[in-house]
């Protein structure tokens, strides 16, 4: 969720780390500080809201740092206590002996603030996280024979959560100390340099050379060294891996938001999705991650999909393929949810984890469970290296690079490309014919030009959102392969335009939310053509019997559409499994520009973060 930067080497540490913190921001972005130690000990300062804040206030007089070579920051997206000032990271202890900067949360700190309290320690803020520095104050003996590595270790042991922490001491500047358990932390092992971070995105800078810390593993880094072992002391010989990242995948280019680029993206993000995994030549699906699983997939009895937000809603997608095509029972779980209720994981039984991130603690929870009942899992991830990747026994990258903007886009048509991909796969090993398999394999190849055209329609949609942004309520209706995508299409609207929006299976609504229409209410349709066409355009009279606007996504070349919708976008005809690779795309582009006209921040939405590493 947050984002930690930490710096030890030769450079000024605080111009590194602001400028590693603004790689993060999109993780969280209620407020920050940072850390600086040098010969006098450390040196915090911290400042509610953006980075920019934190930067402009240590430029102002009498709050400048000291040139230091060493230190760490932080940007918090507030689970405990307001995002104040006093809340902001990093913490100290009550003697300004322990700095820490922390990302997770730790589920038993009122118990351990109480003990702690009784022993005579003194509390600043509301957060779980001071207890943490508060503890390792508590446990440590000085800097000699590795004192601030012991501490920690000791104040872990009574911790029960998920955590990325970062520690310095006031009596061994020279020293850093991180650790995790849950949340992710990345060390970079550069020239006589170490930049750990929650996201390689604040490494890649200086170094493509790093450490993925595993959970209950932390790192003694100093200067010139640095050492790996479990938080019970047993050594850990450090796996050095090269980060595959372009630095200007980072940048916006010439567009205005993260989350726009991310949409005229699609067309080459689908293609590096799909690019050595189709064979059209042999008329086959290649992915080589799954190359060993082919048995176990083919024999599969029962699939579990699951995921959170926009993940689940390309797992409702996928349990369509999945049963549509590779004939397997398949249900989505919310990540949240599954791991709560004792769920039944028989043999034969496949979990597939969808996260963007890899991190999403929900998920990763999830996955863990299904693990542990004897199912066999499998990820669908973006970022390489993370946490559920690592963790899955197998699984298939989207390789859509790196995705910024907080409200998830090409992620969303990377699952999708991937979940088809998967079910062709398992498909053509049971039922599917060599024709009908060549079929779906040529029509993924031209989806990136397909989408072309409906990007060209941006103007077109965003004269349309422009008419309805001052409407509070919209609604989503779709059916079959397209109700799911209904549910992504209210989603994006409420993350970004904080519009209130519900999507549901078109059929639904007579069942109830009908009576919401009111005159005037924008209602979106997605209304390709396809085995359901009849059945939405009685869904679409219903609705305009009532007053409510028609905003239909409709298949290119349908002119008859044009006679019950109050504005249309056509989207090119494609098989019917992957009508929603083409029509999720103009409900992006509709949430996108009604934000932009209320005048919200696209790409750092209010309460939101990109990465919901806590649970
Ligand atoms: N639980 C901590 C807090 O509320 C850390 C949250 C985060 O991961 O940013 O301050």
């Amino acid at each position: 969720m947050c984002g930690i930067v930490a710096y030890v080497g030769k450079k000024n540490a605080q111009s590194l780390l602001l400028e590693g913190l603004k790689r993060l921001e999109y993780r969280g972005y209620d407020s920050s500080g940072i850390c600086i130690g040098d010969k006098h000990g450390l040196h915090v300062r911290r400042a509610v809201g953006r980075i920019s804040i934190l930067e402009a206030s240590l430029e102002a007089s009498g709050q400048h740092l000291p040139p230091g070579h060493i230190g760490m920051a932080h940007t918090r997206w507030a689970t405990h206590g307001a995002p104040t000032e006093i809340n902001a990271h990093p913490h100290v202890d009550d003697h300004n002996t322990i700095a820490l900067v922390h990302n997770g949360i730790i589920e038993n700190y009122a118990t351990l603030k109480q003990l702690l309290i009784e022993k005579g320690h003194k509390f600043a803020s509301q957060t779980d996280t001071e207890v943490l520095a508060v503890l390792i104050a508590h446990f440590y003996k000085g800097h000699e024979d590795d004192g601030l590595a012991k501490a920690v270790q000791a104040a872990l042991h009574e911790a029960r959560g998920t955590y990325g922490i970062a520690v310095m001491s006031a009596h061994d500047p020279e020293t850093l100390v991180v650790a995790r358990r849950g949340s992710p932390l990345i060390i970079g092992v550069g020239n006589g340099e170490y930049v750990v971070a929650s996201d390689a995105a604040a490494i890649v800078e200086h170094t493509t050379q790093v450490v993925y810390l595993n959970d209950n593993e932390m790192a003694v880094i100093k200067p010139a060294s640095f050492k790996t072992m479990t938080i019970d002391d047993v050594p850990v010989t450090p796996e050095i891996k090269e980060v595959e990242f372009k630095l200007e995948q980072m940048e916006l280019g010439k567009y205005d938001h993260f989350m726009l680029k991310e949409i005229f993206e699609q067309p080459i993000s689908i293609e590096n999705c799909l690019r050595g995994r189709i064979d059209l030549h042999e008329g086959r699906v290649v992915l080589g991650g799954l190359a060993n699983y082919a048995r176990d997939l083919v024999r599969a009895r029962r699939i579990i999909i699951t995921g959170c937000g926009t993940a689940w809603h390309a797992g409702l997608v996928g349990e369509y393929l999945m049963e549509d095509l590779a004939k397997i029972p398949t249900e989505v779980e919310y990540a949240s949810e599954f791991r709560y209720r004792n769920p039944i994981v028989e043999d034969g039984t496949i979990v597939i984890a969808i996260s963007q991130s890899g991190e999403t603690a929900d998920t990763l929870a999830a996955l863990r469970e299904a693990k542990d009942r004897g199912a066999l899992s499998l990820g669908i991830i973006n970022t390489v290296g993370s946490t559920i990747a690592r963790e899955t026994d197998a699984g298939v990258y989207l390789h859509v690079g790196p995705e910024i903007g907080v409200a998830s886009t090409k992620a969303f048509s990377g699952q999708l490309v991937v979940e088809s991909l998967l079910a062709l796969f398992i498909a053509r090993r049971k039922y599917m014919s060599q024709n009908v398999l060549n079929e779906f394999l040529t029509a993924l190849t031209k989806v990136p030009e397909k989408l072309k055209t409906v990007l060209e329609q941006s103007e077109h949609i965003k004269t349309i959102a422009a008419q309805y942004v001052d409407r509070e309520n919209w609604l989503f209706l779709g059916r079959g392969y397209n109700y799911p995508v209904a549910l992504e299409g209210a989603l994006k609207l409420k993350e970004i335009s904080y519009i209130h929006a519900e999507g549901l299976p078109a059929a639904e609504m007579k069942h109830g939310p009908i009576a919401l229409i009111s005159a005037g209410m924008p209602v979106v349709f997605i209304a390709p053509k396809g085995s359901q066409y009849e059945k939405i355009l009685g869904n679409i009279q219903e609705v305009k019997a009532r007053g409510g606007k028609i905003i239909a996504v409709a298949s290119e070349g349908d002119e008859h559409i044009h006679t019950v919708a109050d504005h249309v976008i056509h989207v090119p005809e494609i098989i019917e499994p992957l009508q929603p690779l083409l029509t999720v795309v103009p409900l992006q582009l509709l949430a996108y520009h009604a934000a932009v006209a209320r005048g919200c921040n696209v790409d750092k939405p209010r309460n939101l973060a990109k990465s919901v590493t806590v649970e």
